[in-house]
């Protein structure tokens, strides 16, 4: 059977190009990946993705093995599957350009399309509606964590999300992206000890039918030299990677010391 879906409680590995990369581009960064890879050897298992703009999916798809641990995600999703929504893309449709699994509430989306929590509940129930996993960004600003609000402001993102979630979906597996807004391409990343604090907080607000399938990942300035700080610890399961993801070759280094280190 093709492969459409991310393997349930795994290691995840995630790399957003976000506005970056022609197809030729994209299909040249993905060769080099997959390069770096193969000449490691055999590698722990985990999935990876990559999360390309929209108008580079059909070509990265053609180089992918459907069946495969490299997949393709997208950086965004509608939340209804069809309509009058100019400039907009549905999850049917990033399921038929071979995502396995979407970006939702990303804070860039949140700070410049002006996304709410409400819409992002209504991705992640589209996203599961089409049986793609959806990876749901959550992280305090600089000046959230400045006041002493972090905890409360992933509350509030992690019970918007549960508390929109359909009954068809109370016990979905979700993967919650901790990231720091302050990290975001700062090169300033957080410390092991930051996220294990906010991954314990993502993981206390969810429900127990949640909490036991959920995922959580850590992103904010993750480079192959920083990705086993997290990826060492149980309670974070992968990373979501912007910046360090664009360079076929040095994502795969990343990939690699980040598996590693999860499967020690
Ligand atoms: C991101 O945009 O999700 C991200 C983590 O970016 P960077 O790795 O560049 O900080």
């Amino acid at each position: 059977l093709p492969k459409t879906t991310v393997s349930p409680g795994g290691a995840l590995i995630a790399g957003n190009w976000k506005m970056h990369k022609l197809s030729s581009e994209a299909v040249e960064t993905l060769r080099q990946l997959q390069s770096c890879l193969a000449e490691a050897g055999p590698l722990p298992a985990g999935d990876v993705l990559i999360c390309p703009p929209f108008t580079a999916l059909w070509a990265l798809r053609a180089s992918l093995d459907p069946s495969g641990p490299l997949g393709l995600a997208a950086q965004d999703v509608h939340w209804q599957d069809q309509g009058a929504y100019t400039g907009e893309v549905s999850a049917p449709m990033l399921v038929d350009a071979g995502c396995r699994a979407v970006l939702i509430g990303h804070s860039e989306r949140r700070a410049q399309a002006g996304e709410t929590d409400s819409q992002v509940a209504a991705k992640t129930n589209a996203a599961l509606d089409a049986g793609l996993m959806p990876i749901i960004c959550v992280g305090e600003t600089l000046e959230q964590r400045q006041a002493g609000e972090t905890d409360l402001t992933l509350k509030a993102q992690v019970k918007a999300v549960v508390d929109g979630l359909a009954d068809q979906h109370r016990s979905a597996e979700l993967v919650l992206a901790y990231e720091p807004v302050w990290a975001i391409g700062t090169g300033q990343a957080a410390v092991g000890a930051d996220a294990l604090a906010a991954a314990a907080t993502i993981r206390a607000t969810l429900p127990p039918q949640l909490a036991a399938k959920a995922r959580v990942l850590y992103g904010g300035s993750v480079k192959a030299t920083n990705v086993a700080e997290f990826m060492r610890h149980p309670q974070i399961a992968g990373v979501l990677v912007g910046g360090a993801s664009l360079e076929g070759r040095e994502f795969g280094r990343l990939v690699i010391s980040g598996l590693k280190a999860k499967s020690r």
